[in-house]
Formats: structure tokens, C-alpha cells, sequence
């Protein structure tokens, strides 16, 4: 009789898939890998709020607190209708290497409601992140879980969580969470911070293969925070960005999209729904057009081994979570496809909500030109770092940078040792 093994597809199950690849290469102990494949604190609760109408109804909500080895643990907050606990966790875990990759002195969390923030008041939102904060009050803080924006939520939102947080305690801290407004705490750049990074990654990326950004034709998948700015930042550069998408799809133009009139469209309209700009394709078929950079930047696994073959791209800078599959993405290595991964491509992010809170501690605030520069440099030495890990070991950056993030936090957990 033969068995067979079947690889685990949840989110976390990929997560774990791409883990387990650099792990192998570490001669971890048992239980070193036991203790990094486990959450330290996975939380679900009940959000009863009240309705505009009157009525009461209850959403749930999430925070898993993955690793707190190299200090705070550290994380978004996601509302979705998607939002599970496997995604979560998935998030938390992803959160643990990001830090680490980048040489952040935090641990990974992540935190979200299942809900549909396009279908809920501005009052519903406040009331749900108001409840959603309160059930955190002891186990969220500066020093002890710090979140942040993710997919559906706003430097608003944060505000209203931290202004809850402060409430609760009595007493001010802007630092208990990052991406808040500047006026109250956020740091200059954090709203474009994310999307800066990613592309200069691509830029970094670009050199290093020989792409001038003249003649770079960009896909950009998401017109959120993070493709919206990435795009932003590309034409910026010299790029031709040739197509975008968002839910209501994609839109396509050879000649180069003007992506200042299609963030005013977006902005004005809430969507792209309707932009002309550019020949209307479906999101699938976007993710296909013949291109030297593309961008995913919505949500998880979107390029898997159903349409993986078909990528034409030549460098994928992941800016979402976990846009790759483990199955696609040995099929994009075989093809050559270049692949700079989520959980050092989306890290711009992270990197300066780090800079929110060290402002936020010192009540001390930079200039963005500051922040910029700081962010730049951050993040290409530790780019450059899983560079040298990848040529020296002959592995794709995604195996290199776990390799890199999974050394330093296990050198953080030996170094305080285990209490068992
Ligand atoms: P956002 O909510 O601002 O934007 C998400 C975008 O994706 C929207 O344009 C939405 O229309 C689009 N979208 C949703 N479903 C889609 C689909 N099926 N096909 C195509 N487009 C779709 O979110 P964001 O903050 O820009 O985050 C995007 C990704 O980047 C997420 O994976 C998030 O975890 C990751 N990320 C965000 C940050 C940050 O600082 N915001 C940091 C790190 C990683």
C-alpha cells in the first residue's frame, strides 16, 4: 500500500510550506522548530455593536500573538469579510519573519474582524474598533503587542484605537499603536511607506538584473494603500506602469497609465469601477500580461499552480501577504521568474510604524526627507543581506531571507533562553 502526503493549504499551511524549506536548511532542534511552528497566544472574541438603525449584531474578531523573541510583538489589524483564525495566524507568522528579516527589535502578531468595512458606517467602524480595542486592553501595549493598518482599515481607525487603549488607561499612549494620523502621533511617510518600499526593492532588483527603469513595463495588482503608491512611485521612477486592478478589475493601457488621473479617479469614486484609462481585463487575465515587474498587491494566493505558467513577468515584487502558493512558486523558480518576497517586499511598512513608535517614545518627531532616508537605508542593507545569503547558499531570495530572519530570532531565543 502506498500513501500518499497531502501539504496542508491553509494560509498558515503555505506559511509553514516556505518556513519548513529554510528550516531544513538550519539543522534546527525539535524543539526549537516545535516552538516556532506554534502561536504563543491565539485570542477570538465577540464584537456585539450597534447598528445605525439600532440593532444589535456581533462580528467576531482575532489577535494571535506569534513570537515575542526579539521584543514586542508586532502587527496589522485586518477587517475583511475573508478574516479567519488560519489567516490570521498565517499574518502573525509572516509578521514574526518580517520583523526579523529587516532587524526589527519585535516579534510577529496580527489581528482582524470578519466584517465588510465598504458596508459599515463611519459610526459602525468606530463602534467596532472601539469594542475590538477594548477586548485587547491587557494584552496589547508599547511594550507589548503594538498593531497597525492592514487590508480594510485606516490611520482613522487607528486613531480610534489608540484614543480607547489611552481611555482605558488613564493616560495618553500614542505608542500603543503605528499608522495613526500625524497629528496625533503617526509618523511623516508611514501612509506611503509600505509602497516606497516596494519599489525600491524593484529598483534595487532592477539593477542587479540589468532592467533599465525606461524600459520596464509594471502590472500592479490592488489599488489600495499599498499598489496605489507602489504605482505612484514607479512612474515616478521612469517606469511605465501598463496596467492596474482593484476588485472591480483590471485595466490595461500599453501606451502607460497615467497613474495620477487613476488615483484621483479611484479616490473620487471609492473604486476604480468604470476608469477608462485603460482596456478593461479581469483580474485574472491582468495578472498574465507581459511585463518586467509585477506587483500583487491585494490579497493571498492569487498566483498558483493554476496560473502560474502563464506569469510572463520577469521580477515579481510580492507586496501582499502571501500572493504565492508554495506549489506556484516552484514553478515561477523553474522558469526563472525573479521573486523578491512578501515578507521582505511589503516590509516598508513595518519599518516605519518602528520609526512611529521610537518617535511616539521619544515625543520627538522627524522630518519625512528623514524618515525616508532612514527607511532606505533600513531596508536595502537588509535586502543586500539576504542577497549574499542567496548567492553564497544558491537558494531564491524567498528561502534566503526566511534563512536570515529564522538565525536571528533563533539566536533571540537561545540568548534569553526558553522558560519551560
Ligand atoms: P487596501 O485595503 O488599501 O487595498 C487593497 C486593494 O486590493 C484594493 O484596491 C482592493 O480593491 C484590491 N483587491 C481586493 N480584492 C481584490 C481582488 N480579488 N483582485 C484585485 N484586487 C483586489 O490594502 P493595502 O493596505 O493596500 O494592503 C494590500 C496588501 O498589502 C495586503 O496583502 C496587506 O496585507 C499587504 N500589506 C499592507 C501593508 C500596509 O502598510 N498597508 C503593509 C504590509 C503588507
Amino acid at each position: 500500500m502506498t500513501t500518499t502526503t497531502v501539504r496542508d493549504v491553509s494560509v498558515f499551511g503555505d506559511a509553514m510550506a516556505y518556513f519548513e524549506e529554510a528550516a531544513s536548511l538550519l539543522n534546527l532542534e525539535l524543539g526549537i522548530r516545535a516552538l516556532l511552528t506554534h502561536p504563543s497566544r491565539q485570542i477570538i472574541f465577540a464584537i456585539p455593536f450597534q447598528r445605525d438603525n439600532g440593532s444589535l449584531e456581533v462580528y467576531t474578531g482575532y489577535r494571535v500573538q506569534y513570537n515575542f523573541a526579539r521584543g514586542p510583538a508586532k502587527g496589522g489589524i485586518r477587517y475583511h469579510p475573508g478574516v479567519t483564525l488560519d489567516e490570521v495566524t498565517a499574518l502573525a507568522f509572516w509578521m514574526t519573519w518580517k520583523c526579523a528579516v529587516v532587524d526589527l527589535p519585535f516579534g510577529g502578531a496580527k489581528g482582524g474582524v470578519t466584517c465588510d468595512p465598504g458596508n459599515l458606517s463611519p459610526g459602525e467602524l468606530e463602534r467596532i474598533t472601539r469594542r475590538y480595542a477594548a477586548e485587547l486592553v491587557e494584552v496589547v501595549g508599547p511594550d507589548k503587542d503594538v498593531p497597525a493598518p492592514d487590508v480594510g482599515t485606516t490611520p482613522q481607525i487607528m486613531a480610534w484605537f489608540m484614543d480607547t487603549y489611552s481611555m482605558h488607561m488613564r493616560t495618553s499612549v500614542p505608542g500603543v499603536v503605528t499608522g495613526k494620523p500625524v497629528e496625533i502621533g503617526g509618523s511623516a511617510g508611514r501612509v506611503e511607506a509600505t509602497g516606497r518600499g516596494v519599489s525600491l526593492l524593484a529598483f534595487e532588483e532592477m539593477r542587479h538584473l540589468g532592467i533599465a527603469p525606461g524600459d520596464a513595463r509594471v502590472v500592479v495588482q490592488g489599488f489600495g494603500n499599498v499598489g496605489s503608491v507602489a504605482a505612484k512611485m514607479f512612474a515616478a521612477g521612469g517606469c511605465k506602469v501598463i496596467g492596474i486592478s482593484d476588485i472591480s478589475g483590471g485595466y490595461v493601457n500599453r501606451n502607460g497609465i497615467d497613474v495620477a488621473g487613476a488615483t484621483a479617479y479611484a479616490q473620487e469614486h471609492h473604486s476604480l469601477k468604470g476608469y477608462r484609462g485603460g482596456e478593461h481585463v479581469s483580474n485574472e487575465d491582468l495578472l498574465e500580461v507581459e511585463c518586467d515587474v509585477l506587483v500583487p498587491a491585494a490579497l493571498e494566493k492569487v498566483l498558483t499552480v493554476e496560473n502560474a505558467e502563464r506569469i510572463r513577468a520577469k521580477l515579481i515584487v510580492e507586496a501582499a501577504n502571501g500572493p504565492t502558493t508554495p506549489e506556484a512558486d516552484h514553478i515561477l523558480q523553474r522558469k526563472g521568474t525573479v521573486i523578491v518576497p512578501d515578507i521582505i517586499g511589503n516590509a516598508g511598512g513595518v519599518i516605519v510604524s518602528y520609526f512611529e513608535w521610537v518617535q511616539d517614545r521619544q515625543g520627538y518627531f522627524w522630518r519625512e526627507s528623514e524618515v525616508n532616508e532612514r527607511l532606505e537605508d533600513l531596508l536595502l542593507t537588509n535586502f543586500r543581506r539576504v542577497r549574499e545569503v542567496a548567492l553564497a547558499r544558491k537558494v531564491p531570495y524567498r528561502t534566503a531571507a526566511y534563512v536570515v530572519a529564522i538565525e536571528r530570532v533563533v539566536r533571540s531565543m537561545k540568548m534569553r533562553g526558553v522558560y519551560a
